[in-house]
């Protein structure tokens, strides 16, 4: 196995969140060369910088020999996955068993996430400034944490519901822990309401509590400014017999997060400047300040033109230089699934150990919400492929009218610039656990490499 697919595999296991995902490639960066732009009073060819939007979001730049106006080549990917978020106020005790309210982040299927382990990762901030890392779940000696289903014996009438009614979202709470004290009291007299006799009342749910206080040194309503993510518990892991696929948490985004990152880092001489954008927020519509709808990047870029000291104003370089970017969107695509092939369209699907997928267009129905690549610039593309040898294929996410869905191409579209989406197949796309080809990951960042020279 190839040590790339080694390391990703490691990167899928122990960045599980945005924020982890950041943490790791500004280290892997430091070591490199890149340095945060925020130090830099100004910036010249060949120099390495990158800038960190609030621990969320990153973009790295390689400064390249041609002027910045002739425009960068990007590759962008997204390293937010669905998940479950905690809510704002959300641990609370129900006869006995205490739990963790949540809130879903993304499209998920919600039946998928009932009696799987779960780890939480994510942060707490305190009044004084102080951010403390809370990491549970994920370590061989720690606890898991699970949301319980009904069992088969009784489970007649959820049998008869609708896939997305199996479970309620407001039941997607996770199992914390239990008061003991409650079912040794709980008797004919307790009252209906669930929440146990005043005596025995919150035993569990203040159990938990000190047991947070001990560990983290925090108290309930610190959980009010909380960021905590209900993650599948456990390490990404090769697949099958062969060992040819990857079966991990968060590989939408995160396998082109992470070939993209690789490529970038192993591409330092392009005569065009070359960014890295790892944004956040995509699988909500990509708002929010870190989002690609924001002005992450055209900020960032702009930081960037500003130390170059270029002549005339700040701003015209900037729309110049976006305008005449090219980008990789990169993001996944759905693999073809054998099982349920009435949903594509067998010769526009991107199959398993294909390639790397080009998707001229995602968005549903007649395009909407597509930004449609640009043929001229797709035989670019092509040519490229062709002179490094990068197996590629063509595709779209699966029938005209079976579904759809988007990427951040359309926000970088915005600025003007030639864009296309570009990454790998997966398999079972947004489950809990989601499967690659390591074969399509290697061809990726292979494609991506090319992209940038
Ligand atoms: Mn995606
Ligand atoms: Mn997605």
């Amino acid at each position: 196995m190839e040590k790339i697919a080694k390391d990703y595999v490691d990167f899928l296991s122990e960045c599980k969140t945005e924020r982890l995902c950041v943490r790791k490639i500004v280290e892997e960066a430091e070591k490199n060369g890149w340095r945060n732009l925020d130090g830099v009073k100004s910036l010249k060819a060949g120099d390495r910088v990158y800038v960190n939007k609030m621990g969320k979001a990153l973009m790295l730049f390689t400064i390249g020999k041609d002027s910045i106006e002739k425009g960068m080549n990007i590759l962008g990917a997204h390293i937010d996955s669905p998940r479950l978020d905690a809510k704002p106020n959300p641990i609370y005790e129900k006869a006995g068993i205490v739990y963790l309210n949540t809130h879903y982040y993304g499209g998920i299927k919600k039946y998928q996430w009932l009696t799987i382990p779960l780890a939480i990762r994510g942060v707490v901030c305190l009044k004084d400034g102080k951010t403390v890392d809370v990491n549970v779940g994920d370590e061989d000696s720690d606890p898991v944490f699970c949301i319980s289903d009904i069992l088969p014996h009784l489970a007649g009438k959820q049998m008869e519901k609708r896939a997305r009614d199996i479970v309620d979202a407001e039941d997607l709470d996770v199992i914390l822990g239990v008061n003991a004290k409650y079912a040794d009291k709980a008797d004919a007299d307790d009252d209906d309401s669930g929440k146990g006799r005043k005596s025995v009342r919150d035993v569990g749910k203040k159990n938990i509590l000190s047991i947070l206080k001990k560990k983290y040194g925090i108290e309930e309503e610190d959980l009010l400014s909380s960021e905590l993510e209900v993650v599948p518990a456990g390490r990404a892991r090769f697949l099958g017999f062969d060992g040819s696929m990857i079966l991990g948490y968060g590989q939408d985004d995160r396998v082109c997060a992470y070939a993209s990152f690789r490529a970038f880092m192993d591409v330092t001489d392009s005569a065009r400047t070359a960014c890295l954008l790892l944004s956040d927020k995509e699988e909500i519509g990509s708002y929010g300040a870190t989002g690609m709808s924001s002005h992450l990047l055209d900020n960032a870029v702009a930081e960037v033109i500003d130390r170059l000291g270029v002549k005339g104003s700040v701003e015209m370089a900037l729309r110049r230089c976006l305008s005449n970017s090219t980008m990789l969107s990169s993001d996944v695509n759905a693999a073809f699934d054998p099982l349920n092939a009435d949903l594509y369209d067998f010769g526009n699907a991107s199959k398993l150990g294909g390639g790397i997928v080009l998707n001229k267009y995602t968005g549903s129905r007649g395009k909407s919400g597509a930004s449609d690549a640009n043929p001229e610039f797709i035989a670019e593309i092509r040519n490229k492929f062709d002179r490094d040898g990068v197996k590629y294929q063509f595709a779209e996410l699966g029938k005209v009218e079976a579904g759809g869905g988007g990427t951040i191409a359309l926000y970088a579209a915005e600025f003007g610039m030639n864009v296309i989406d570009a990454g790998v197949a997966v398999l079972s796309m947004h489950a809990p656990w989601e499967i690659t080809a390591v074969s399509d990951f290697l061809q990726t960042y292979k494609g991506y490499v090319s992209f940038l020279k």
